[in-house]
């Protein structure tokens, strides 16, 4: 039976057995001990649907935090050039107001795969008693349950129409210990420096109190606003990742709300294969992650950033151009040190924003002008100038083929200040965009280069784990010839902190022991193709393009079926990847799948917690409110 019979079939259903038409199957297998999903779960307006008491019962339980969702742009209905209207739309620039909003998400849709869409109802889940109410509520009346943290999916997986949210906005509290062990493992664990993280709680937070108030490093994302909870259970990965791992490496334990109500500890002592299924298994598919334990690590003196962009004058040139850059990577910088991006653009330019950590801080020898240029107020790096040295010396000797688009920036920093906004102020003001609502926190920022990005429409976004054999023999110039094949159609960014491959061999071992596809473990970079167009409210008259979206979304895709030329089969991170992939299971987490299912299996057997290209999602239709019928 296909998805539309068995949608009509359900809704053909007299009245008077439907309402218990989707729990009969529950209620009276689950009375036998064989209890199977609901077939359906129920939309507002159908029977079953809960009523206005049942809200008021939920709304007592969890101490009020119960809220009927507003739509972000409810102030533009009827009236989109009132000030109220465009107040609401200049703040959905900014990403802390938009992480304010219940209804609201980071990004405002992909073409032809969903719309952001505020639930029907949300709970403001102040603690895990707060979510095992909700969780309850939805099970018990076969409700579509949704998750959200930051709201940065890229595929839409916290927003879901007709649904109950769970947000975890409000648990944001943040603790450092200096001996943590995990519950239950004292016999096997030493005590070690940690931060305890409520879920809601965005990565500048916690790097705020980590290392700009105690001078440490925690593992985190490199958006400032991205969820910590949504962040580990991806796998994550920030700029310095080539030196400390996955932040899911990094988790040393967790609380977990799972389909059945119960409140779990999750840790390599306690239900350790739900602690392995978190670590990068996916946001939103094994339950509710209420805290975070994470470890911390020495930070070092330094923090760096090499940023330049070179343009060459003709594709014969740029094609030479990728190779040098290859062989040059592969010479000098495919270490731990350096990680961030090197963009291959489609008009021939090579720009470059890579960062550093651990490299000297203070000179050491004299300034090389006027190819080395850099903000007086940041320090100059000897180290990283005499590394960049002879790939600005290859350029500068071909100025028929190649020119800087402007004075490189070569410099480094005090570490502890890299998530200080005023510190950024002083020294580097363009670096950053700050909350500039009143009553925000000072330290609010995001980074500039993300901007763009906030309540973007996405017309098409892909990953592939390019693996370091690439960088070896022969492979180089299939590896160079593919990337400018793909740059025809569509500029390539090369991220080199999400791959492992030349990380220290302990952050490899760590990244082993998580539900991350291991294709990360080889990779040299992940090779990122997307494109999106500005914020898109249908709702409110302000319609995405389609034709040109989905002209772009083609050119993605050819550019993105050029690498793969050179890695079939490719690996691909389960947060920044196509919506469309149609391998996704192995895409996302290759051999670890199965075991992923059967962690699934045991803790949410009955697929109360859905997500697109989610574990387990292969058994409910696309929207995740039908069963589909088994085989
Ligand atoms: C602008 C931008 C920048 C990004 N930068 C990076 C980066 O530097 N490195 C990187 O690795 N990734 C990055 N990502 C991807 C990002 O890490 C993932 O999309 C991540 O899942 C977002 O988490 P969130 O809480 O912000 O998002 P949400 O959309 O709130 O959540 C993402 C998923 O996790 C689930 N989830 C959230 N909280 C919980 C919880 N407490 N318990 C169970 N499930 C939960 C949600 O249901 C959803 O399925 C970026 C994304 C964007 C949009």
């Amino acid at each position: 039976m296909n998805r539309r019979t068995l949608l009509k079939r359900a809704a053909m259903v007299p009245l008077a057995q439907v309402a218990p038409a989707y729990i009969t199957a529950t209620a009276a297998k689950a009375a036998n001990g064989s209890a199977t999903a609901s077939i359906r779960r129920v939309r507002p307006g159908e029977p079953g649907w809960p009523s206005e008491t049942d809200w008021a019962t939920l709304k007592r339980q969890v101490g009020g935090r119960l809220i009927r969702v507003p739509s972000p742009v409810a102030a533009c209905a009827g009236a989109s050039d009132s000030a109220a209207c465009r107040h609401v739309l200049m703040n959905l620039r900014n990403p802390f107001y938009i992480g304010d909003q219940p209804g609201a998400t980071q990004s405002s849709g992909w073409v032809d795969a969903w719309m952001s869409v505020p639930s029907a109802y949300a709970v403001a889940a102040k603690d895990a008693a707060d979510v095992a109410a909700a969780v309850n509520f939805a099970r018990e009346r076969s409700l579509r349950l949704v998750v959200k943290g930051g709201g940065h999916s890229y595929q839409g997986t916290s927003c879901a129409p007709d649904s109950l949210l769970i947000w975890t906005r409000p648990m944001n509290r943040i603790t450092l210990h200096e001996t943590f062990v995990p519950q239950g493992c004292s016999a096997e664990m030493m005590p070690q420096p940690a931060v305890e993280v409520g879920s809601g709680a965005i990565w500048l937070h916690v790097y705020e109190a980590v290392t700009t108030q105690a001078g440490r490093y925690v593992q985190g994302g490199g958006c400032t606003t991205v969820g910590v909870a949504g962040l580990i259970q991806s796998g994550g990965f920030g700029s310095f990742s080539k030196r400390y791992g996955t932040a899911a490496a990094s988790l040393l334990e967790a609380e977990i709300v799972t389909a059945d109500g119960a409140v779990r500890i999750a840790n390599r002592c306690a239900n350790p294969d739900l602690f392995w299924a978190i670590k990068g298994g996916g946001g939103g598919s094994f339950g509710v992650v209420t805290k975070l334990v994470l470890k911390t690590h020495e930070l070092p003196e330094a923090f760096g950033a090499a940023k330049l962009a070179v343009e060459a004058t003709s594709d014969e040139a740029f094609r030479k151009l990728i190779r040098h850059f290859v062989d040059f990577y592969r010479e000098r910088l495919f270490n731990p040190h350096w990680g961030e991006q090197v963009r291959i653009r489609h008009d021939n330019t090579l720009a470059i924003a890579m960062v550093s950590q651990g490299l000297d801080l203070l000179p050491a020898g004299p300034i090389s002008r006027p190819l080395l240029e850099w903000p007086a107020a940041l320090w100059d790096t000897h180290a990283a100038r005499s590394i960049w040295a002879p790939f600005l010396a290859r350029i500068a000797a071909s100025p028929r083929d190649y020119r800087l688009a402007a004075a490189p920036t070569i410099a480094s920093m005090p570490a502890r200040d890299f998530w200080n906004a005023d510190f950024f102020r002083k020294h580097a003001p363009g670096a950053i965009v700050s909350d500039e609502r009143p009553g925000a926190s000072p330290n609010d920022f995001w980074w500039a280069g993300d901007g763009s990005q906030i309540g973007a429409f996405w017309n098409g976004f892909t990953s592939t784990w390019l693996p370091a054999a690439l960088l070896k023999g022969d492979q180089v110039q299939r590896l160079a010839n593919a990337l400018f094949a793909a740059s025809r159609h569509w500029g390539v960014e090369l991220h080199l902190n999400k791959g492992l491959a030349g990380a220290p061999a302990a952050v490899v071992a760590a990244a082993k022991d998580t539900a991350t596809n291991p294709a990360v473990l080889d990779a040299f970079a992940l090779a990122i193709i997307a494109g999106f167009g500005p914020p898109a409210y249908p709702s409110i008259g302000r319609a995405p393009d389609l034709a040109i979206a989905r002209a772009r979304a083609r050119a993605i895709a050819q550019a993105a079926a050029e690498l793969r030329k050179v890695v079939p089969n490719a690996g691909s991170y389960v947060s920044e990847s196509d919506f469309f992939e149609k391998d996704w299971q192995r895409a996302y987490w290759g051999t670890n799948y199965p075991r992923l299912q059967a962690v699934k299996a045991k803790y949410d057997p009955h697929g109360r917690f859905f997500v697109h290209h989610g574990v387990g999602s292969e058994a409910w239709s696309a929207d995740g409110f039908a069963k589909l019928p088994a085989g």
